[in-house]
């Protein structure tokens, strides 16, 4: 077994015992199984999959970074929720707004900055659609 912790700046989202983690690294998914070799690798904006006894869970997460050393994993990320907790209508709100500027492009928008919004939005409709 492997001890996974999500810590977010808010919480601590989760300190479980579990078999297997997914994550969205940045250079693309990545499986976390026991007994690997350590890593420590940057987060994108994904999904986090939690396989424990036969079953599967899954959160939405925003950045941050994985670290898995002597069986310990964790997971340090700016936001995460379960299905269940997403707020749809903010996130459509959220959603909307940064397309609107996107669209707009007012002066002085920080382009960057609306497309990570546009993301977040994205992966929590994405994520509560599933479930
Ligand atoms: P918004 O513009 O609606 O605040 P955001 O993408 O800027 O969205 P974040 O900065 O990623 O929000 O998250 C801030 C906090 O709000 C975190 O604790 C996150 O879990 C929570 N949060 C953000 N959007 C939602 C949502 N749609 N449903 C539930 N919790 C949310």
């Amino acid at each position: 077994m492997l001890h996974l912790e999500i810590v977010t700046p808010d919480r601590l989202f989760l300190s479980e015992e579990i078999e297997m983690v997914i994550v969205s690294g940045i250079e693309g998914d990545l499986a976390i199984l026991k007994d690997r070799t350590p890593i420590t690798t940057p987060l994108r904006i994904g999904r986090v999959r939690i396989f424990q006894n036969g079953e599967e869970r899954e959160a939405a997460v925003v950045d941050g970074y994985i670290s898995a050393l002597d069986n310990k994993v964790t997971i340090a990320t700016d936001a995460a929720e379960w299905p269940d907790e997403i707020d749809v209508e903010r996130a459509k709100a959220a959603k909307e707004r940064a397309e609107r500027r996107l669209a707009n492009k007012p002066d002085g928008l920080d382009i960057a900055r609306a497309e990570a919004a546009l993301k977040r939005a994205i992966n929590r409709l994405d994520l509560k659609n599933k479930y």
